[in-house]
């Protein structure tokens, strides 16, 4: 079965899970051309394990030797003890015979265990260095790619890593190692007979490129259409998906589109089987017709007394040292395409630099004003991936259904030129300056570029044109830890991890003690409801934990950013209508949260945009007007047509 293994024909090397590998899959369906630099690349992860990498190509050459050992021990017995009659000879061959096989056994052990532990560590290098590199990425950079894609990279690419060392380096060396040492013992035990063994050779080694290539090209279109029903699965059975296709009434085309998934792949699958039996069957042919030849031909050679019969044994057991390793190394090409595809992918999330650039002024403690200024502030999103590059998965995997495109960001190049045309600016030329302890009131129209706006004082992006200031300094010279500090963001839906409350406050300052908790909850007006839950501060809540209500965790966002204590605080205040009580608790924390601080507020409350020192009016990018309500109210057409629809309403709700 040896020879048979390197085609996916042996136990356990069917194929691949579904989730797996399956965008490597598919690149390395595409994958063509062998890719110098980036194999170079690849190789220099293993550089600072170079002693290991010695040390197992050691033990490679000893266990490919000591494969080869038993067939000439084996001669040695037919044709020098028992042809001889030489019992002790017998004794002393079989001695080594089994020595050899516990040696090359134990060889073999220590063979995984190194090749394991080289590519572990590059592995955890890999990951590490991912993870890091991501840290450092724009909010841009995530809103814009498919989260189970970079969660694919950091953990099944980086996984497959694995079977690069164990099957493609390390295959690599043992299977031409095994090679050279059976050639060897082949040639020194019979010429004849090793030309006739290499002259079956090419018999094995065609076909099995050649199905071993078009089993990987079935296997990439299996993955294709595996991921598809991945894709399928969870968007459909996700609630939010669930729902969408019942208010549509699309049981019935998501079912059938289901079904024709499942149909080509089972046509694949079947034609991946077939492909498969039809070379087993040919190698089974194949692998009978070489010891038959050698056994014709030796048998004369034995008659005519040129060789003892134990040359012919040992041949034809050399003979599966020959062509399994050789299959396998004729297949090698496909592997290192999928390798340096599966390189590609991970270069490809590590090549991305980060949009915004740390700077190196710290801020001393307590030193901060509160002043903001931005100047002649412009700013454009850069198209994403899924513009600049039409074949994304969801294209690939022929699932779209919005009209223009797929279903999410594409997964592949990142990076690209931002074009800044004009008509696609989210920010024009900003101006705009904001006293320490001021509270300013952003309002206007959806889409004019609050949110924008409030993204790029904590720099979750940096401006394509102008500058921003926090008390007279460009706040990209800055370091972005000194600057985050100074700033508490309460955003419209407040995130928290599947973690305790407890926890999840700490992430504001981790040194805060449960009295200092209790202190902020009070302030925020939350405290009652966390001490009311099952195990108070200690409840688990966040994704998949304890549901909070909006208010609540726009109560919860409010004591954490009390806990950190910034200077400036960034609030992006729920839409929702809330009952009268609830209300009043939000504006009472609010009215903690801002005092003292400078505020930007994205208001979509009036009780807001009356207190506020400021309103600025935006639209489609541009700061239309500035001033106080009642001011904005008489002079301000836009101000006037929003408070009327938006915020005139509330006051007549308030008012009755
Ligand atoms: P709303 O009140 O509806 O939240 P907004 O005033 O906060 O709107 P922004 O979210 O700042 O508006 O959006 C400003 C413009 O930038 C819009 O045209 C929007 O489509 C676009 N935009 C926002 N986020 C992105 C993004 N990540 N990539 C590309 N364009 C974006």
């Amino acid at each position: 079965m040896q020879e048979f293994r390197g085609l996916g024909l042996g136990a356990g090397s069917g194929g691949q899970g579904a989730g797996g590998n399956r965008w490597r899959m598919r690149e390395l369906a595409e994958s063509e051309h062998f890719d110098w630099p980036i194999f170079r690349r690849a190789l220099r992860a293993f550089v600072p394990y170079w002693p290991y990498t010695i040390v197992v190509t050691i033990v490679i050459l000893a266990v490919s030797l000591g494969g080869a050992i038993p067939a000439w021990l084996t001669q040695k017995i037919i044709d020098e003890g028992i042809q001889r009659r030489d019992m002790s000879l017998i004794v002393e061959y079989t001695l080594a015979l089994i020595g050899v096989s516990i040696g090359t056994g134990l060889l073999g052990v220590l063979q995984s265990y190194l090749s394991n532990l080289i590519a572990q560590n590059v592995m955890a290098d890999y990951r590490i260095a991912i993870f890091r590199h991501l840290q450092r990425q724009t909010v841009g950079f995530f809103a814009s790619r498919q989260s189970g894609d970079l969660v694919s990279r950091v953990t099944n690419d980086v996984t497959a890593i694995q079977s690069v060392v164990t099957s493609t380096l390390v295959g690599f060396v043992s299977n031409l190692l095994s090679i050279a040492a059976t050639l060897f013992l082949m040639f020194s035990m019979n010429w004849r007979l090793a030309v006739l063994a290499v002259v079956v050779v090419p018999g094995f080694v065609i076909p099995t490129q050649r199905v071993g290539k078009s089993r990987q090209q079935l296997q990439g279109q299996i993955q294709q259409w595996l991921s598809k029903m991945t894709v399928q699965l969870s968007e459909s059975l996700g609630v939010s998906g669930a729902l969408l296709i019942r208010i549509f009434n699309r049981q019935g085309p998501e079912e059938k589109e289901f079904a024709e998934s499942n149909r080509t792949l089972r046509d694949l699958q079947v034609r991946q089987a077939l492909v498969g039996r039809w070379l087993f069957m040919w190698l089974s042919m194949f692998s009978s017709i070489g010891p038959a030849l050698l056994w014709g031909y030796g048998g004369w050679l034995v008659v005519k007394g040129d060789i003892g019969l134990g040359v012919i044994v040992a041949f034809t057991a050399l003979l599966s040292r020959l062509y399994g390793p050789l299959s396998q190394l004729a297949q090698l090409h496909v592997s290192i395409l999928s390798s340096v595809a599966l390189f590609r992918r991970i270069f490809g999330i590590m090549d991305v630099e980060p949009e915004v650039v740390d700077g190196t002024r710290a801020i001393p403690d307590n030193s901060v004003q509160g002043s903001l200024r931005l100047e002649g502030v412009s700013f454009s999103y850069a198209p994403s991936p899924r513009e600049t590059r039409a074949e994304g998965p969801a294209a690939a995997n022929g699932r779209s259904r919005l009209p223009g495109g797929g279903t999410g960001g594409g997964m592949g190049e990142v990076g690209g030129t931002p074009e800044r045309p004009a008509e696609r600016w989210a920010l024009r030329e900003i101006d705009l300056s904001i006293e320490p302890g001021e509270t300013v009131a952003l309002v206007g129209p959806s889409g004019a570029g609050k949110t924008t706006l409030l993204n790029l004082i904590p720099r979750f992006s940096d401006p394509a044109e102008g500058r921003l200031l926090l008390d007279g300094t460009d706040t990209r010279t800055l370091t972005l830890h000194a600057l985050r500090a100074q700033m508490g963001l309460v955003p419209q839906d407040p995130f928290f991890f599947h973690d305790t409350v407890a926890n999840n406050l700490r992430l504001a300052k981790d040194t805060a003690t449960i009295e200092e908790m209790e202190a902020a909850c009070r302030a925020a007006q939350i405290h009652e409801t966390i001490a009311a839950l099952p195990e108070g501060y200690d409840t688990v809540v966040g994704e998949r934990g304890y549901r909070l209500s909006g208010g609540e965790r726009q109560r919860l966002a409010i004591a954490r950013v009390l806990l950190q204590g910034p200077k400036i605080v960034l609030l992006d205040e729920a839409t929702s209508a809330l009952d009268t009580v609830i209300e009043r608790k939000i504006q009472d924390a609010l009215a903690v949260l801002l005092e003292g601080r400078t505020a930007l507020v994205i208001a979509h409350r009036l009780s807001t945009i009356l207190k506020a020192d400021k309103i600025v009016v935006m639209e489609r990018g541009r700061v239309a007007a500035v001033g106080t309500h009642a001011e904005l109210v008489a002079r301000d057409p836009l101000y006037k047509q929003l408070y009327e629809t938006q915020f005139h309403v509330e006051a007549e709700l308030e008012g009755r």
